[in-house]
């Protein structure tokens, strides 16, 4: 999990997971209120895990594979992601 980059303070799962669900770039820290941005190579991560279970997508309808089981996989993926994030002060574009 992340730790802010103004305060120090170490981010919890709930704080990192609400701040990625928002889709915001901007992270502000749940302690001290200050903005941050997940770092460029953060981002590029989260968002590979998040495609990932779609690349398989074609073999679940190919194999008629029990679909909820795709869906689980998207969940694991969201529920992975803050263990992802690395913060930067400065906003960069993601590729
Ligand atoms: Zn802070």
């Amino acid at each position: 999990m992340p730790a802010c980059l103004h305060c120090g303070e170490k981010w919890t799962w709930k704080d990192t997971f609400k701040r990625i669900a928002s889709f915001k770039n901007e992270m502000v820290c749940p302690y001290c209120k200050k903005s941050q941005y997940q770092a460029k190579s953060s981002r590029q991560k989260t968002s590979m895990l998040i495609v990932a279970p779609s690349l398989v997508l074609p073999v679940f309808v190919l194999f008629d594979l029990y679909l909820p089981l795709l869906l689980l996989c998207y969940a694991a993926a969201f529920l992975l992601t803050p263990f992802f994030v690395k913060l930067a002060k400065e906003n960069a574009p993601l590729w």
